[in-house]
């Protein structure tokens, strides 16, 4: 088997990864496909933190934008993660993947509370753990909420799945001459105002100097492929 490079990562996925075509909602079709992987990378002994955003189902700041009061409209988008975050531990645990859903708002009733020794301890146990809710704060985001779970977590990266295959210094999607970055320090991607994660989540990293790797999630192998420490997408650091 190939060296794993790292043992403990944190998977940051966007709540658009599990709305496949559709672009709204859950297509479990879309689930299944990425949590084959991730099912995949935990029986290899890599321990799995993942943070899934809400923005498939709510954004708080879009519905603010129309008027919503912004803290309501942000626990909306935090419920919204919870939801995600039932359909990634149904998928992985229909692959006879252990899972535990950590909620950062106390939802006795589906999932347990956010405390990192559990969560640490689950991680130790081999089981996935996906943190929901985000922070349980509003005015920040899931990219935050990875950025501080991983280090709570002592994972030893952000793994930021995407639908492109990195950094880009325009949005390759807009831009047919886009460059592609193989690495970009913290800063630079401040600076440059470069969409990798929001301000927090790059500031919180680059404080303690944790990498982010964004790679494709939509190109099979690849959650493995990081985790191994190939070198593909591009890596954020200090
Ligand atoms: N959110 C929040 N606090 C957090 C994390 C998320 O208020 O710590 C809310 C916020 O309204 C956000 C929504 O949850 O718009 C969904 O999260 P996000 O936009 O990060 O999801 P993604 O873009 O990754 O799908």
């Amino acid at each position: 088997m190939d060296k794993l490079h790292y043992s403990r990562v944190m998977i940051k996925l966007s709540g658009e990864a599990l709305a496949g075509d559709q672009q709204f909602g859950i297509e479990p079709a879309a689930i299944n496909k990425f949590c084959r992987e991730i099912a995949a990378v935990a029986k290899t002994g890599v321990q799995v933190a993942l943070v899934i955003g809400g923005g498939n189902i709510f954004r708080g700041l879009s519905a603010s934008a129309k008027g919503m009061d912004r803290s309501s409209a942000d626990y909306m988008g935090m419920l919204a993660t919870v939801m995600n975050a039932l359909a990634v531990q149904d998928a992985l645990e229909k692959l006879d993947c252990d899972t535990r859903v950590l909620s950062a708002i106390p939802m006795q009733a589906v999932a347990e509370p956010y405390i990192r020794r559990r969560a640490i301890r689950h991680l130790e146990k081999g089981r996935v753990v996906i943190c929901a809710a985000g922070t349980g704060n509003p005015f920040f985001t899931t990219d935050t909420a990875a950025a501080l779970r991983a280090m709570e977590l002592k994972a030893e990266a952000i793994i930021k799945a995407t639908k492109v295959d990195g950094v880009y210094d325009k949005d390759p999607m807009k831009h047919s001459d886009a460059v592609k970055f193989e690495s970009i320090t913290y800063i630079e991607t401040l600076e440059k105002r470069i969409g990798v994660m929001d301000s927090t989540a790059i500031s919180l990293a680059m404080d303690n100097n944790l990498p982010i790797i964004v790679f494709n999630l939509f190109e099979e192998g690849n959650i493995s492929r990081v985790v191994r420490g190939e070198k593909i997408g591009t890596i954020v650091h200090g």
